[in-house]
């Protein structure tokens, strides 16, 4: 009996699965609902939740607006925009930690620390009660007992640290992570881009605090990020902070400086700047009021959207700069972009809208609510992620790093462990020997430091390089992961153009366990597998440097004196001698022996070369 409850408990399956928005500014769900995503709201509410937490002496901690509420009355208990302290140390966020009430540390191992009350908080707990509020008011929303998981979103930006803190946070609210998607991909999914087979979008974020533009390509329903830039100190409350400025202005002769500069009077100028925004958004012009509340001072001003427009002029034209900077870092031009698309609450702006459809001289999507347009495309990737019809290609990490063997046997990682797919790296590669006209390709995936340690996942060659010295040949190695973990390599060579190319099946095919055993194992054997590889970088050093002094011994002979000459043999022997020693200290001695035998060699060719030039002779003909 007991099993059987447990097990009902247990499966999650026929709970829903959402996607989380979770926002420097606001937070927000979305669930795929009647063949579209929708947002979560209880009736009558917007189901947008402010991403602001207030830690209370006793009780439990407030959340949202509840939580906004009490930057009047409690600042030092009160944070706002903790994602910007996610995954970061405290030099990361000195900028944002200059302008907090409250007292900010660091943890033992770098993290940022929050002092609120008498306890420290880690950003993943405050973001953790963001999640669980939003979990909470989903399921009652919902009429539904949990959640099966969510979507998660983060900026494109975000490193490694900062997409993990995201899913610690979510442990911390009990909600099962299926995915971490950045989130212009989110927006994007939510306009469907991803069908239109291939094309490049550019996504342009305007939030509370925040700016971020991304160039997007999307290559058979794949996306991949090609461009970010913005400004992190560049948003909606700005616009606020331009009309609280006018306020503050007009009010200067009518209030001293100590109650133009306080919290209460700053929290009421700031909602009613906001209030002002916002109904210029929709109306040519509006009241801007407001009602100090300790002296009860009553003030008012009629602001037309076009006052407002030329004073936020400015701002905009900073978030164009941005947009230019990621052009040209993705080396196109604004005429092909294919499709932009609008995020953030700032983006309604009328001004906002104009300024970027002059931009790009193309009209952007605005079909969508900007606030919600991420946690609808974030819904439509959990509907996929549960089994559901909707045809997305999946985003993931590769749970290993993937390689080449190099030369003596060590591996050159192309992909590290946890990279986001899908992605793409390229990487330079040469000749080892003079004329050698084919290159024997070995990839590996694990974390070992030697080729023969890791798993082989394939082998091809490419053929055709024109002969020519060693070193001389330039090869590129691309490795592609698509969406579903089908790894391509590729590699070229760039003078003549041939290329081979292999694809190895998808990596999926380990299991948990495997990559598990497969990490324990590389961390057992770090301090042998470094040794191990030193060796065999040693000994590659030592092949090339054997080759170089062969091939230019005899010419230079007649320069050298007889000892330095012997030196060089005996030096050359013993590193052919060397053969399969694994003997770190041996390898090293033998190699540096060799170095420091070949340094006359190395003056008197250095000689050569430069009398070669000054009689106007050609490098190859020394
Ligand atoms: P974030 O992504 O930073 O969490 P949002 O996308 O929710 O933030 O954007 C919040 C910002 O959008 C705030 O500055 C808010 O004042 C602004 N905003 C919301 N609605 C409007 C509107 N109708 N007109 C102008 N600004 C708006
Ligand atoms: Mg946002």
């Amino acid at each position: 009996m007991g099993y059987v409850e447990l097990n009902v408990l247990n499966n999650t399956a026929h709970l829903p699965a959402i996607g989380i928005d979770l926002g420097t500014t606001n937070s927000l769900a979305a669930l795929w609902q009647d063949g579209r995503p929708q947002v979560i709201r209880a009736s009558g509410e917007t189901g947008i939740l402010p991403s602001v937490v207030n830690i209370r002496d006793e009780g439990e901690p407030l959340v949202g607006r509840v939580a906004r509420d009490q930057a009047v009355v409690d600042p030092e208990n009160t944070v706002f925009s903790v994602k910007r302290f996610m995954g970061r140390g405290l030099a990361d966020v000195a900028i944002d930690v200059a302008t907090q009430p409250y007292h900010v540390s660091e943890t033992e191992r770098g993290l940022v620390q929050i002092k609120l009350h008498d306890r420290k908080y880690t950003p993943q707990e405050l973001s953790g009660l963001i999640l669980l509020k939003i979990r909470q008011d989903s399921c009652r929303a919902l009429g539904v007992e949990g959640l099966r998981g969510a979507v998660i979103t983060v900026p494109a930006y975000f490193d490694d640290a900062q997409r993990q803190a995201t899913r610690d946070a979510a442990r911390f609210a009990g909600i099962e992570v299926l995915r971490i998607i950045n989130e212009p991909t989110a927006a994007s999914l939510a306009y469907g881009l991803d069908q239109r087979g291939e094309g490049k979008v550019a996504v342009y974020d305007l939030g509370g605090g925040t700016f971020d533009i991304s160039i997007l390509s999307i290559e058979e329903g794949v996306f991949q990020v090609l461009a970010t830039a913005g400004d992190t100190q560049l948003g909606g409350d700005d616009f606020d902070r331009v009309l609280i400025d006018l306020a503050r202005a007009e009010l200067a002769d009518r209030m001293s400086p100590q109650e133009l500069a306080d919290p209460g009077f700053l929290q009421a100028v700031r909602l009613s700047a906001e209030r002002a925004k916002i109904a210029l958004t929709h109306d040519p012009e509006t009241d801007f009021h407001m009602i100090v509340p300790e002296t009860g001072l009553r003030w008012h001003r009629t602001i037309t959207r076009e006052e407002f427009e030329q004073r936020i002029d400015s701002l905009v034209a900073r978030t164009l700069d941005a947009c230019r900077q990621a052009l040209s870092d993705s080396g196109l031009s604004t005429g092909e972009i294919e499709e932009i698309v609008l995020v953030g609450g700032s983006t309604r702006v009328p001004l906002v809208r104009r300024r970027v459809e002059e931009f790009f001289g193309k009209k952007p999507h605005t079909e969508l609510n900007p606030d919600e347009v991420v946690a609808l495309g974030a819904a439509a990737q959990a509907q996929v992620l549960v089994g559901g019809t909707r045809d997305i290609l999946l985003m993931d990490v590769t749970p290993l790093s993937l390689g080449l063997e190099t030369v003596g046997g060590a591996v050159a990682k192309l992909i590290e462990r946890n990279s986001t797919i899908p992605c793409s790296v390229n990487e330079g590669f040469t000749t080892y020997a003079d004329n050698q006209t084919g290159i024997d390709f070995h990839i590996v995936q694990g974390e070992r430091e030697l080729a023969s340690d890791n798993r082989t996942l394939g082998r091809f060659k490419l053929t055709g390089i024109p002969p020519m010295p060693a070193g001389m040949a330039r090869v590129t190695v691309r490795f592609h992961i698509d969406a579903n973990g089908v790894l391509t390599v590729a590699a070229r060579e760039e003078s003549t153009g041939s290329r081979a190319e292999i694809e190895v099946a998808p990596m999926h095919g380990l299991t948990d366990d495997e990559v598990e055993e497969m990490l324990q194992a590389s961390y057992e054997h770090a301090k042998e597998d470094f040794d191990a590889r030193r060796v065999a970088d040693l000994k590659a050093e030592i092949g090339t440097m054997q080759r170089a002094t062969e091939k230019n011994l005899e010419a230079a002979e007649r320069h050298l004196d007889k000892e330095t000459y012997e030196e060089i043999g005996e030096a050359l022997e013993a590193g052919r001698r060397i053969g399969s020693s694994t003997d770190l200290a041996e390898v090293q001695a033998v190699r540096d022996r060799i170095e420091a035998a070949t340094l006359p060699l190395a003056a008197v060719l250095m000689n050569d070369v430069a009398k070669a030039a000054v009689a106007g002779k050609k490098l190859e003909e020394i």
